[in-house]
């Protein structure tokens, strides 16, 4: 048995439970006499996995009828030019806020298929929140606003999404899907990598306003058409099948833990323990993000100097704590607290960092 204690910022720690069951399952897939990934993606087998995926992420968002939950190829870097290439319109506009790394490369994909312009950004300041709605200037007529809901790089994410009117909101969640309840609804399309909330990597959510395809441009290479995704349930090609059976049985353990009520509680929880023990240092750790934009997944903080850095992370990676070291453009340290870490990893890793300032301070 491992005893790693995982803070990877993804791909991340998988439910240990979720895992115990795709080693049950793996030589003899429900009596078949073999794994699920040596069947068609056309078996009666993968075929109710897959809607069962699809049916079990809409009623977790809460949607209805009029949006689609597929499962495609990619990862959200190729999400970051398919939301522009189906819906930035020949002449048209699109909106970016910008509060991170993430929203940056979003944008920079945008402006390579048509006119996007940011139309709010924290970069002057270091990227530590999210923007003010008085900094928020739309354009009248963007085709849609697209936003980063969590950066995962800086720790910093929307506690309540901007009014953008009537604009099409369309948001990467790909470290924050699932953490906490949202009014999904207010979305014409919001994607999310699965490897660090969902599942392993290589599969990649998207949930879409079936209607807004009607406004979709034409004369896009299939694979990249959402239609194509939509007409198909994510089965026009060969799909990632053994990742969206992980990702089944990842919805199923968020039922099983009380659904995304339970999860939003248990993840301010554990969030609160970190940023408690940075709070308490007395300046001795110091966060990366201010205070009412604080993520509750990915919690960044500095030591006093990187030497001090150094020696705590070789001492985290000493008693089993691995993936702490902080992105190399933020430095420091970053504890990634996704759905399947527990409350029991953060007070581990908080009482590393009090004994550690204590020792150290
Ligand atoms: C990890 C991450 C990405 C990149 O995802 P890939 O699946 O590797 O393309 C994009 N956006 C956010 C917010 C992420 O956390």
């Amino acid at each position: 048995m491992s005893t790693a204690l995982n803070f990877n910022p993804g791909p991340a720690m998988l439910p240990p439970t979720v895992l115990e069951k795709v080693q049950a399952e793996l030589r003899d897939y429900q009596g078949r006499g073999m794994s699920i990934m040596e069947m068609s993606h056309r078996s009666k087998e993968y075929e109710a996995v897959n809607a069962q995926a699809e049916a079990s992420l809409k009623r977790l968002l809460g949607v209805g009828d009029g949006y689609r939950a597929l499962f495609v190829q990619g990862g959200a870097s190729t999400q970051f030019a398919m939301v522009p290439m189906n819906f930035l319109p020949p002449g048209g506009t699109a909106d970016y806020l910008i509060n991170g790394s993430w929203g940056e490369k979003a944008y920079d994909e945008a402006v390579k298929v048509g006119q996007a312009r940011v139309v709010g950004s924290t970069k002057d300041d270091a990227y530590r929140r999210v923007p003010h709605a008085g900094e928020i200037k739309l354009s009248p007529d963007s085709a849609y606003v697209h936003l980063t809901s969590n950066e995962t790089i800086q720790g910093v994410q929307w506690h309540a999404f901007p009014d953008v009117v009537d604009r099409p909101l369309v948001a990467d969640m790909s470290s924050d899907i699932l953490s906490r309840p949202i009014d999904a609804g207010r979305f014409s399309l919001i994607y999310a990598g699965a490897q660090k909330n969902l599942g392993p990597s290589g599969v990649t959510v998207v949930l879409i306003l079936e209607s807004w395809l009607e406004r979709a441009n034409k004369g896009v290479p299939t694979m990249l058409r959402y239609a194509t995704h939509v007409k198909n349930n994510s089965l026009y090609n060969t799909p990632p099948t053994f990742g969206v059976y992980v990702l089944n049985l990842v919805l199923q353990w968020v039922d099983e833990i009380g659904g995304l009520a339970a999860l939003a509680e248990r993840n301010a929880r554990k969030a609160a323990i970190l940023y408690d023990a940075i709070d308490g240092s007395q300046g001795f750790y110091r966060g990366h993000a201010a205070p009412d934009s604080r993520s509750s997944m990915n919690v960044t903080f500095r030591l006093p100097s990187e030497a001090l850095e150094k020696k705590f992370l070789a001492e985290a990676q000493a008693v089993g704590m691995v993936g702490l070291p902080g992105h190399r453009s933020v430095g420091g340290c970053r504890a990634s607290i996704y759905n399947a870490m527990s409350v029991e990893g953060c007070q581990a890793l908080a009482s590393l960092m009090d004994d550690f300032a204590r020792r150290n301070g």
